[in-house]
């Protein structure tokens, strides 16, 4: 193996600030489009930060066109009518407000309505083509509503494929929004449990990048554009998932016990703009890996602060339900970052060994979701020994991920992995 040397820092502009989402107007013009479809859900159709994005649209004289069906677990079937409805609209840029699921379907529906393709063609194998995208997409500006998925920053777009019952997605650095807008005005009405899965899942994406197998001991790509969006730790990626462990295990349990606290909110908001950065550079691995099945194999479990009637583990507790017994898992490849880890969490790790490493990772996060409510492990939300092969065989095909885990794990690994998940404390 030829061992990859180089790395690349991409990412979108930021612009931060209580009230910023008023200037979207502003940055649409800026990029010169005229007519603009502006994504979101049913939840969020008639709220402020819908109703604030078009008014300053408009005041641009931009022809702003609402689509509001985006799905909040988006899936093929819902890309694809994204998808159409773009490429009837002609549109010459879009902008996002919302969650992860907003952002993904915006991406999907810009590069489809750009270079019109069969759908698989874009999508990671081994379940799509992976043909890398042609050239440049139409601005998308990217407006969060909820402090997690740091989608704004990333070039990646998931999505449910039914047919297989996977999740899978499209990864490529031109799918990532030329702006986010970060405003913690769009943030203040996020139910606690939503508020703390959201949290929680960035926390993972800064401790899955921060300690992700480093860029340079995977292969180089035979051509430059062949480098994968995650390229596995490095220097950039290391700064930015940091800064970002610190502040979300210093300030989230603020967030979740005050929701009026706007000073917390805002910088866990901003944090979770760093994360993505982090991640949306250096990469996931195993606890996102093995969420995917999680999430998708749900039973009857709902969540507190979700709707009634559907079942579902939300996206940052399926992953972080499986981050301690990860990371006892990786710890053994390198015990200093994930001592470090548990260092920025507030940890006193003056007194451990390489040896504890993991145990006092994975002992932080514990500690962290206690303190912010999340349930006792897979088995509080409805699964048992006997679900484990399935889950398995559910993260298996997930390798664009797992593959970056700093220390390889087989089958047989992630069936101990999701056993010892089962119950946290
Ligand atoms: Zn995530």
């Amino acid at each position: 193996m030829k061992p990859e040397t180089a790395f690349s820092m991409e990412t979108s502009s930021i612009k931060y600030g209580p009230g910023v989402t008023r200037e979207v107007g502003w940055d649409m013009e800026e990029q010169g489009a005229h007519r603009v479809m502006v994504l979101t859900d049913t939840n969020l159709r008639d709220k402020e930060p819908v109703s604030v994005t078009l008014e300053a649209l408009r005041k641009h004289s931009i022809d702003a066109v609402l689509y509001d069906q985006v799905n909040v677990e988006p899936t093929d079937v819902s890309f694809k009518e994204a998808i159409q409805f773009a490429e009837e609209g002609h549109f010459d840029g879009f902008v996002a407000v919302g969650g992860g699921s907003s952002m993904d379907t915006a991406k999907a529906a810009n590069l489809y309505s750009t270079y019109p393709a069969d759908f698989m063609t874009y999508v990671n194998p081994p379940i799509g083509g992976g043909k890398p995208v042609p050239g440049a997409l139409k601005p998308l500006i990217a407006v969060p509503t909820t402090a997690g998925t740091g989608s704004e920053t990333t070039g990646v777009a998931i999505f449910d494929f039914l047919e297989m019952n996977a999740k899978t997605g499209i990864a490529h650095r031109a799918l990532r929004p030329i702006k986010g807008i970060v405003d913690p005005n769009n943030t203040r009405s996020l139910p606690q449990m939503v508020a703390a899965c959201t949290g929680l899942d960035q926390l993972t994406h800064a401790l899955e990048s921060l300690t992700a197998l480093p860029y340079n001991q995977r292969p180089a790509p035979e051509h430059p554009k062949l480098r994968p969006a995650y390229q596995g730790a490095n220097p950039i990626s290391h700064i930015w998932a940091s800064r970002a462990i610190e502040i979300i295990s210093h300030k989230l349990v603020r967030v979740i016990e005050d929701p009026s606290d706007d000073e917390a909110r805002g910088e866990v908001l901003l944090a979770a703009t760093y994360a993505g950065i982090g991640f949306g550079n250096g990469g996931v691995h195993l606890p996102h890996g093995m969420s995917y099945p999680v999430s998708g194999m749900v039973r009857d479990y709902v969540p507190e602060g979700y709707p009634p009637g559907h079942p579902l583990v939300p996206h940052g507790m399926a992953v972080v339900l499986n981050a301690p017994a990860v990371f006892r898992f990786t710890a053994p490849a390198n015990p200093e970052v994930h001592l470090y880890a548990a260092k920025l969490m507030g940890k006193d790790i003056s007194r451990a060994s390489p040896e504890d490493a993991g145990e006092v990772l994975a002992s932080a996060v514990v500690e962290l979701m206690r303190k912010v409510g999340m349930p006792n492990g897979l088995s509080a939300v409805g699964y048992g020994p006997e679900d484990v092969d399935k889950l398995v065989e559910g993260t298996l095909p997930q390798h664009r991920v797992t593959k970056l885990s700093p220390r390889p794990a087989s089958a047989e690994d992630l069936k101990q992995l999701f056993l010892d998940s089962l119950k946290l404390w």
